[in-house]
């Protein structure tokens, strides 16, 4: 066994004991764990506790690999006789960097990315850990998908316990309304199956809640059919033409039909071939849209844009389903500083267009972003308390404000931006301005309370304090159990 039992080390009191206890605790729960255990020092421990977000730098003590449910029973048991914090980690995407957390244990699920497909009933089972690559490959290979989100490499994990939007939304849902069932491990070890018959409570807090409820080893989805070729258009338009774009993408946005579906927002041009060498790397405002159907209604509404609001370049092409997730992969690739706040907003109205073509030209870096995903069809059709979904069902704009450096300067000065929009499309926004707890990186209670709301955050607090009473899983957009507050 190699290193691992310094940083356990808490304090000149007793530090040894707790170190003595942990390098034999880490001996036998690698005797017992199908998964590798590693220690500070082993091969592939720095490579296991970095993520997405290369802001976040902590050191856990131990990453337990996780291969079965059995494994993450093991080492939450391990966790809890040394008294060492949990992180759990699906795709390691969340900007606040909640799968890591320093001297604690990680529940690394990254080996769990398994995905297996019945296509006869139209049914997914992906590994706690799968990303939304995993899953994509998988179902398409009998034309068959579930709605998810925009980039291949987040984690199916985070993404759906937070609700899970994306290109199909308006089509069939958010990933959370496609979810049959999920085996969970909770804080004692217990392994259940959360279904609409079975712990349905916890199944009801799943969806929404986080991970805040136990560890998901395995997801049940119910796939749709979805032509493994689709319709793609991308416009783009310069910082003079904000207003006219956005008043264009709110035109085009009412009017589509359930297959098809469009993103705006403000963005620099890529480097890419089909960009002209002068706009390449500029900033503006572009809207991407996508025709999931056999019609014609995608080609009529790109030329309408065409002749609207002629862009300064488009590209408009059918595209394999799975290609178009890949398509904004790079331009959130790992390894640079991130920072996000999110709200919802009813309508792209010329106040709100005001506000976002007076701060998008402050942004510093080229790779800050602010998107807006429209949701409405589908993601209307559940009730508001059907899921513990941080958001009301009735249509509206999910908004995203990213900001995203290749260095910590001017990440700091992005961040900064990102607060400063957030809170100046606070009195247009839907609510509080708190949004979509996927798109929250400031966890205090009042924000993630006000995200849920008060009923649902108490009913989620309820769960919590009987499925994880001693909070465990406290490194998350953490619902305190009802009993510790
Ligand atoms: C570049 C980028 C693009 C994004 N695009 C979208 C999008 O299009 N649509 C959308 O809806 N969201 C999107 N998100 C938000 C994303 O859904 C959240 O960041 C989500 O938390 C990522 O999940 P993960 O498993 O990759 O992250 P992790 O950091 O691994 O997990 C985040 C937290 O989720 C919990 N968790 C993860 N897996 C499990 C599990 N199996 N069991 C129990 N708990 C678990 C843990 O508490 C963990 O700390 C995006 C985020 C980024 C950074």
């Amino acid at each position: 066994m190699q290193g691992g039992a310094a940083t356990l080390a808490g304090g000149p009191d007793g530090g040894i004991v707790m170190t003595q206890l942990a390098t034999a605790g880490i001996r036998e729960l690698r005797t017992v764990s199908e998964g590798p255990v590693m220690a500070p020092g082993d091969p592939g421990f720095d490579q296991g506790r970095r993520v997405w977000n290369a802001g976040i730098d902590r050191t856990p003590s131990v990453i337990a690999r996780c291969a079965s449910a059995a494994d993450v029973a093991a080492a939450l048991g391990f966790a809890g006789k040394h008294g060492l914090e949990v992180s759990v980690r699906g795709g390691a995407h969340n900007p606040a960097g909640t799968a890591v957390c320093d001297d604690g244990l990680m529940v690394d699920l990254s080996l769990l990315n398994q995905v297996t497909v019945d296509p006869a009933a139209r049914r997914a089972r992906a590994g706690g850990g799968a990303l939304l690559g995993d899953l994509d490959a998988a179902t398409q290979r009998h034309g068959l998908a579930v709605p998810a989100g925009l980039i291949s490499h987040t984690g199916v994990g985070g993404l759906t316990l937070g609700g899970g939007m994306g290109w199909l939304t308006r089509k069939y849902g958010l990933t959370i309304d496609n979810l049959t069932a999920a085996e969970v491990v909770t804080a004692d070890g217990r392994v259940l199956l959360a279904s609409e018959t079975e712990h349905p409570d916890l199944f009801w807090a799943i969806r929404g809640g986080g991970g805040n409820f136990g560890v998901v080893t395995s997801f049940e989805f119910r796939l749709h059919e979805v032509d493994p070729m689709v319709q793609f258009g991308m416009f783009f338009w310069g910082l003079d033409q904000g207003a006219e774009a956005l008043r264009l993408a709110r035109e085009i946005t009412a009017a589509m039909p359930p297959d098809i579906n469009a993103v705006a927002g403000a963005v620099n041009a890529p480097p890419a071939p089909f960009v002209p060498e002068q706009h390449r790397f500029q900033p503006g405002y572009a809207m991407l849209l996508t025709g999931f159907g056999p019609g014609p209604e995608h080609a009529e509404l790109a030329a309408r844009i065409r002749e609207s609001l002629p862009p300064l370049f488009e590209l408009v092409a059918p595209l394999p389903y799975v290609e178009l997730q890949k398509l904004l992969d790079e331009a959130n690739a790992w390894g640079h500083y991130g920072y996000e706040k999110g709200t919802y907003l009813q309508d792209l109205s010329d106040p709100v267009i005001e506000v976002v073509t007076s701060e998008v030209p402050r942004k510093n870096s080229p790779m800050s972003v602010m998107l807006f995903y429209r949701l409405d069809g589908a993601y209307c059709r559940p009730g508001d308390d059907d899921t513990a979904f941080s958001g009301g069902r009735t249509p509206r704009y999910g908004t995203f404000i990213i900001g995203l450096a290749p260095d910590p300067d001017l990440a700091a000065a992005d961040r900064a931006w990102v607060r400063g929009v957030w809170e100046a499309l606070r009195p247009h926004a839907i609510g509080s301005g708190d949004g979509y707890i996927n798109g929250v990186a400031d966890f205090s209670e009042d924000r993630i309370r006000h995200s849920y709301g008060a009923a649902k955050y108490d009913r989620l607090a309820a769960i919590k304090a009987q499925y994880d009473p001693g909070n465990v899983f406290r490194n998350n957009a953490n619902i305190k159990p009802a009993a510790l507050r």
